[in-house]
């Protein structure tokens, strides 16, 4: 976004110069840009969506759909003509489009920000960075990692790296691009299979625990956050989030928000980001954090905070991009989320639809499903997230729902 252009805050109203609706964008159909709609359409707000899929789940349900690719020179004039402000739902986007989109518009994130994180080189260099500019002992750092960009980069892997985990720097989401590789010779073999494209090759850790924190900041530098999220994922794919008082140590959950502040603060972000870590055990027996990555969009571990915290992630994403104030979110309820892949649909062998009235008979229970039009295993189709008075009786009620639905982690 040109700097120079201090945007007024988008009031969800008719904006005064041309008598037409305040319309916020979103680059995206998906969950996450059809919850962005159902927030900014809650609060006034019009909304359009750049999509090429006709049957995207934020398309069909938005004031207007884009019906093109991402970097269609066409669409984004149109988008960049029809909205006020634009956002984005997925990394993958062409930072040039956001760039592009910049010349008309407040875009938040920013395509120098969901640059870096598009490419896990220039992230983990990133969080170097950052780590390095905080307090030294507290600095929490990225899982000790080595480029693989040409040949010569294999031989320089060094061994403490073994067993270790193969990841394509750009494109990898929910597991995939990913290959677990015991020795330098399955390294070689795996990068080959990759076809040599750039990649990183990460230390594979113990993993005591899995945790996220959603935060978000504003053109102003505000900072605020949800409470931390730990997470369990299942094949590399994100099963089930947990968010009590008390979920991680105190000491490590406060350690991790810190660096996730950080980490958007160097990066002058605007808008919600959302940074993954891994907790582990040090060699004095400790507990300990790692950074893993960060996603410049909100975050499947956050959605929680639709019915559990005063403040969603996707309400702050909207807040974010209009200069709206941000206040911080409060949680009000122990919450577990569970993600509803398309394996429920399929698990009897047959399609089947789900037991949702019995699942909905539970306490707690709020029910999100996305409109995808076609239940593959692995594909997420909606998330069901539980909230009650104390995290005992929600994993009660959690257990019940799994049971029901045949969710087996
Ligand atoms: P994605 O972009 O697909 O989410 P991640 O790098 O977050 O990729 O990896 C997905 C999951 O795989 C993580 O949440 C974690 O469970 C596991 N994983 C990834 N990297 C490591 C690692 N270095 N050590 C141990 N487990 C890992
Ligand atoms: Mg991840």
């Amino acid at each position: 976004m040109n700097t120079d252009v201090k945007p007024a805050v988008l009031l969800p109203a008719f904006a005064a110069t041309d008598d037409r609706p305040v319309t916020l964008g979103v680059l995206g159909g998906g969950q996450l840009g059809l919850m962005f709609v159902h927030a900014a359409q809650r609060m006034g707000y019009r909304t359009a969506v750049l999509d090429p899929d006709p049957t995207s789940p934020a398309g069909l349900v938005s004031h207007h759909h884009l019906l093109a690719d991402y970097d269609d020179a066409q669409a984004l004039a149109s988008m960049a003509r029809l909205c006020d402000a634009v956002t984005t739902e997925f990394e993958n986007v062409p930072a040039e489009s956001l760039r592009v989109l910049s010349q008309r518009n407040p875009v938040s994130p920013a395509a120098e920000a969901v640059a870096v994180a598009q490419d896990r080189l220039v992230e983990k260099a990133h969080f170097q960075t950052s780590a390095a500019q905080s307090a030294g002992a507290t600095a929490v750092g990225p899982v000790p990692y080595a480029p693989l960009r040409e040949a010569v980069d294999l031989e320089a892997v060094d061994a403490s790296l073994f067993p270790a985990i193969l990841k394509t720097a750009r494109m990898g989401y929910d597991g995939k691009g990913q290959v677990q590789v015991a020795s330098r010779d399955a390294l070689a073999a795996a990068w080959a299979d990759l076809n040599h494209v750039t990649c990183v090759v990460e230390k594979r850790l113990d993993l005591v625990a899995e945790c996220s924190v959603v935060v978000a900041r504003g053109r102003d530098g505000v900072c605020v956050h949800l409470p931390l999220q730990v997470n369990t994922h299942v094949g590399g794919i994100l099963a089930r989030t947990e968010v009590f008082p008390g979920n991680l140590d105190a000491d490590l959950s406060a350690r991790a928000i810190q660096a996730a502040e950080a980490i958007a603060e160097t990066l002058r972000y605007v808008g919600v980001l959302c940074v993954e870590f891994f907790v582990v055990k040090q060699g004095d027996g400790t507990l300990g954090l790692v950074v893993n990555e960060m996603a410049p969009r909100p975050h499947n571990s956050g959605h929680y905070s639709i019915e559990a915290c005063d403040l969603s992630q996707f309400d702050l994403q909207v807040r974010t991009m209009t200069g709206l104030p941000l206040s911080e979110p409060r949680l009000h309820s122990a919450a577990v989320m569970l993600n509803l892949l398309g394996d429920i649909w399929l698990n009897t062998g047959e399609l089947r639809t789900p037991a949702w009235d019995h699942v909905l008979a539970l306490p707690g229970t709020h029910l999100h499903l996305y409109g995808k039009l076609e239940a593959r295993v692995g594909r997420k189709m909606g998330h069901l997230t539980i909230t009650a008075s104390t995290i005992e009786s929600a994993r009660q009620v959690a257990e019940e729902a799994q049971a029901i639905l045949g969710i087996w982690h």
